[in-house]
């Protein structure tokens, strides 16, 4: 590069004050490329209070790369859950389950109903009754056993089902 090349470089390159500052911390981070980078060394060069500027950027970056790493505290996650109002949404609980009408409600079944021994009998006895029904003659009282027998599992899928879509429902209005 012979002089006069030089000079029309730092002539194109050359910023203003605010686009100087604009660059610095860019300019520190050395992300800048390389033309603007030059761009900016030179403003420096010239400009005093840009560079005042600079230097107390300089500074508090020096300082920030000096402070220790925090790793997050092992309870980071409960403590921004606790900041969520969810105690407040597990709170009104009742008042949403009371919306849910009450056939849709557990216990509007019979204990015994829902008990796992009466469902798991009931579909055994309605898959052997299913079963001798179509190897057999078709016995018409097998299908009302196979009826019976299936009926709990049946009536609490209904409601379970009926359940989530007065959820989703309720989710959606
Ligand atoms: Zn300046």
């Amino acid at each position: 590069m012979d002089g006069y090349d030089q000079r029309n470089d730092r002539a194109e390159g050359a910023l203003n004050c605010p686009d100087c500052r604009q660059e610095l911390q860019d300019y520190l981070d050395g992300t800048l490329d390389k033309k603007r980078s030059l761009g900016v060394f030179l403003h420096l060069r010239e400009c005093a209070a840009c560079r005042v500027e600079h230097d107390a950027l300089h500074a508090v970056f020096m300082r920030l790369d000096t402070l220790p790493e925090l790793e997050a505290p092992a309870d980071f996650d409960a403590a921004v859950l606790a900041s969520v109002p969810y105690a407040a949404y597990r709170a009104m609980e009742p008042l949403r389950r009371e919306r849910v009408p009450v056939f849709l409600e557990d216990h509007f079944l019979p204990a015994w109903m829902r008990a796992r021994v009466t469902r798991a009998g009931g579909l055994i006895a309605a898959a052997g009754a299913t079963g001798a029904w179509l190897a057999g003659p078709g016995q018409a009282w097998l299908l009302v056993v196979a009826a019976a027998g299936a009926a709990p599992e049946i009536l609490l899928r209904l409601q379970w089902v009926g359940r989530r879509l007065v959820g989703v429902r309720r989710a959606e209005g």
